[in-house]
């Protein structure tokens, strides 16, 4: 054992490892609901002692204790069992199941058998891995994290969902989101204070969100109670809430009535939940289906910057550089007779004078090689677009393809 223990802890740890052998610890399942439609997404497994009076006791009072002589791997590998069963069962008679995300303690970390042990578990049970989420803390992730990133680069590749649990409880590093493979992000409940009425909270819980949602991190709130609070969240573009306002963890029983329950949308209107960011999301994803490659580009300082969108690949060509070698790659991609027309209407010069003409845009279609060698018909425009704080004279091209 690594760390002294107090009598308390000895007597503490015993009686944990008594509640496994003897099938005390219960799991109970919190619900997760989609922000805006409150349908259920998915559920968190967390674990209770049940006494042999009835009594449950609460994690806080056996997983520090766990924590500390390393008894809390074998408590998590009996979660998992546990949800697995609970997920089979109900596979097995037809009912509808939901992602369920398990907590794994830092501990694990040490054993390299890790990912194998947590395949040939949830094989056993012929469960499909995107059925199970691994919930990593961020305290947990900050220890060693060269060796995590691979660990959850690992479990990744593997088909599990992996989260980052308690984000913004402790020293969180911007590096941890990202390096780190995760493809969740839990907001821990601690910047939740309040009703979010605080300035400086809303402005941080704002940039957390603003940076997950661009790195296509799906955030979960935890810990919500009030109404205020999710009124707030929305407008942030959090994806899910985890808190008593919707549901308290519950026993299997009652989690297996509200999965089988039909789905009732409570949607409201977006237009009031989420004024800013769902309406911003609207209008970029509007723009996108209509133009796959948006550019943005500086004619003063002779700079762009290229927002790549998922339907759009630009395998050869870096997000921002200089704007004239973007035009001469654009030119050399045409086809050979729309080579000079294209290079010479996007040129810095024909830009600005049409700019100085008055013109509010230039369009010009030509013919592009697509990465399967065949010629397609792209229109291209450039709309002359001003920067209050700046003098410069900025374009952004959007590119349709016609064909
Ligand atoms: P966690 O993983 O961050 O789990 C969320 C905790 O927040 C749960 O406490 C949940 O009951 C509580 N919570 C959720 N919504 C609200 C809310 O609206 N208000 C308030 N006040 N609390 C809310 P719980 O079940 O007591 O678990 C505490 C911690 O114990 C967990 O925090 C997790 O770190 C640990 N834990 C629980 N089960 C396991 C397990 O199976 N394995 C491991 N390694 N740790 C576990
Ligand atoms: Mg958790
Ligand atoms: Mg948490």
């Amino acid at each position: 054992m690594m760390y002294e223990l107090t009598n308390d802890e000895i007597l503490c740890n015993e009686r944990a490892q008594e509640a496994i052998k003897n099938h005390e610890l219960v799991v109970y399942y919190q619900p997760q609901y989609d922000a805006i439609n409150s349908k259920l997404i998915s559920a968190e497994a967390l674990v209770r002692r049940v006494q042999p009076d009835g009594k449950v006791l609460p994690p806080a009072s056996f997983v520090p204790v766990a924590e500390k002589t390393g008894l809390i791997t074998e408590i998590d590998w009996y979660v998992l069992n546990e949800v697995c069963k609970f997920l089979r069962a109900r596979l097995d008679s037809g009912e509808p199941v939901v992602r369920i995300a398990v907590n794994f303690s830092r501990k694990h970390l040490d054993d390299d058998k890790l990912v194998e042990r947590l395949c040939e578990t949830v094989d056993s049970y012929s469960i499909e891995h995107e059925l199970i989420e691994i919930e990593l803390t961020e305290s947990a992730i900050m220890q060693d994290t060269h060796l995590i990133t691979k660990v959850i680069d690992d479990i990744r590749s593997n088909g599990f969902n992996v989260a980052i649990d308690d984000f913004g409880s402790g020293l969180s590093s911007l590096s941890l989101v990202k390096d780190v493979s995760a493809n969740v992000l839990k907001i821990d409940r601690s910047l939740l204070s309040g009703n979010c009425e605080n300035e400086k909270e809303r402005i941080v819980l704002e940039s957390i969100f603003g940076f997950a949602n661009r790195l296509k991190l799906t955030t979960i709130a935890e810990g919500v109670e009030t109404e205020e609070q999710l009124g707030f969240l929305r407008t942030c573009d959090c994806r899910m809430i985890q808190g008593f306002l919707f549901a308290k963890p519950m026993p299997e029983e009652d989690f297996a009535r509200i999965c089988s329950m039909p789905q009732t949308d409570k949607s409201e209107d977006i237009l009031f939940t989420q004024p800013q960011a769902g309406v911003t999301n609207l209008l970029i994803e509007a723009i996108f289906t209509k133009f796959p490659l948006v550019i943005v580009a500086n004619l003063t300082r002779n700079s762009y910057y290229m927002m790549a969108y998922d339907s759009f690949t630009s395998k050869s060509c870096p997000s921002t550089g200089v704007f004239e070698e973007l035009i001469a790659h654009g030119a050399s991609t045409m086809y050979p007779d729309d080579q000079e027309s294209f290079a010479t209407t996007f040129s810095i010069e024909s830009l600005t004078s049409a700019y100085e003409r008055g013109e509010k845009s230039v369009t010009l279609v030509t013919r592009q090689i697509g990465d399967d060698g065949i010629y397609r018909r792209v229109e291209t425009t450039d709309i002359f677009v001003k920067n209050p704080s700046a003098d410069d004279l900025l374009v952004i091209t959007l590119c349709q393809n016609l064909d």
